[in-house]
């Protein structure tokens, strides 16, 4: 990499994020050196967008910034974990300062909001591809997992899924809502996700199972049954559509984005009966937006009950009024 571009990268790449006090050597040398507190567990995680993939050709720099981190982020919430320290592998087809700049301003703002400093990276020329690798910080044996749902416990998912996947429509133009407010904060969802790191972190403890929405509201929770060995019944009718996407595309189409749409980055978590009071407590004290959707039951696989009948959750979607 020639001085110059090194500079760059210094500029834009060498504070990105928190302070945090427990970096003893981070961007400038071979490798960053990170002091874990005692007793405590590391959670890795790690994420690629590729430009065409991932988002839109042309996607705004700053979404992409916030994007890369916001997807490496919500795995960490969905651990259960405290987010702490990123690398960045960035591949940029040049250096372009404007766009370098609002990438990592972008980013840098979601960082600090989450505690995250940035400790090292490797940068490249190519196509537009981005990886963060983020490591999270959680006591011994309470991270969050896939496994341990049972049947009769209550299920939850943070935000209003679906938002996302019509803000995607709407940017790919694939979709038209002819009011611009709603159009923009669907856009937002997409382009700017919020994840999840407090909720995440509050579960510890109370929450039986957790994975976070990437794939799709469905499919995600197929895979959380998968993992805990039984199924799930969801009603429809309690599904959290937002009212920018119910005004946009009326409300069984808002329930079918908010099952299979996808880039929601929004928390889907089991609560065992047992805990629905201290559940509760912690949503009156202001734990963030979490709804209630359906239960865990034996068996296995996802159905969705609707007015007129039941939905069935196959691989890709979900068939209609199947019995
Ligand atoms: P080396 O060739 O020894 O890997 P590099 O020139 O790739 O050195 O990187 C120099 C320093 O800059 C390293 O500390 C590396 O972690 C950091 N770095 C390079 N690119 C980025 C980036 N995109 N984000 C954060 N740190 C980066
Ligand atoms: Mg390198």
């Amino acid at each position: 990499m020639a001085q110059s571009e090194f500079e760059l990268i210094a500029r834009y790449f060498s504070r990105l994020g928190a302070d945090r006090m427990d970096v003893r050597i981070s961007v400038g040398d071979d490798g960053a050196v990170v002091m874990p507190p005692p007793s405590r567990e590391l959670v890795l995680v790690t994420d690629t967008l590729v430009e065409g993939a991932h988002f839109p050709v042309g996607s705004p720099a700053a979404s992409i910034g916030h994007r890369a981190f916001a997807v490496n982020l919500s795995d960490i919430a969905a651990m259960g974990a405290e987010p702490a320290w990123a690398l960045l592998a960035l591949t940029i087809p040049r250096y372009d300062e404007a766009w370098l700049a609002q990438f990592s301003r972008a980013a840098g703002d979601l960082c600090r909001k989450h505690g995250v400093l940035l400790v090292g990276g490797d940068t490249t020329r190519g196509p537009l591809t981005i990886t963060v690798t983020l490591a999270g910080i959680v006591p011994v044996g309470v991270a969050l997992e896939r496994k341990g749902g049972q049947a009769g416990d209550a299920i939850f998912v943070t935000g209003s899924p679906g938002d996302s996947a019509a803000g995607l429509a709407l940017e790919q133009g694939r979709l038209h809502v002819a009011d611009a407010m709603s159009a923009q904060i669907l856009r937002d969802r997409f382009l700017f996700p919020t994840p999840r790191s407090e909720i995440g972190v509050a579960l510890r403890g109370m929450a039986s199972a957790c994975i976070d929405v990437s794939d799709g509201l469905g499919g995600d929770l197929e895979k959380l049954c998968a993992a805990s060995g039984c199924g799930a019944e969801v009603d429809a009718a309690a599904l959290p559509v937002s009212e920018a996407l119910s005004g946009a595309v009326g409300r069984e189409l808002a329930r079918e984005y908010a099952l299979t749409g996808g880039d929601d980055y929004e928390l889907l978590f089991t609560v065992p009966l047992a805990r629905l009071g201290a559940m509760n407590n912690a949503v009156a004290r202001g734990l963030g937006p979490v709804t209630r959707i359906g239960s865990l039951v034996a068996g296995g696989g996802v159905r969705v009950f609707a007015r007129g009948g039941v939905m069935q959750f196959s691989g890709a979607g979900f068939d209609h009024f199947a019995r």
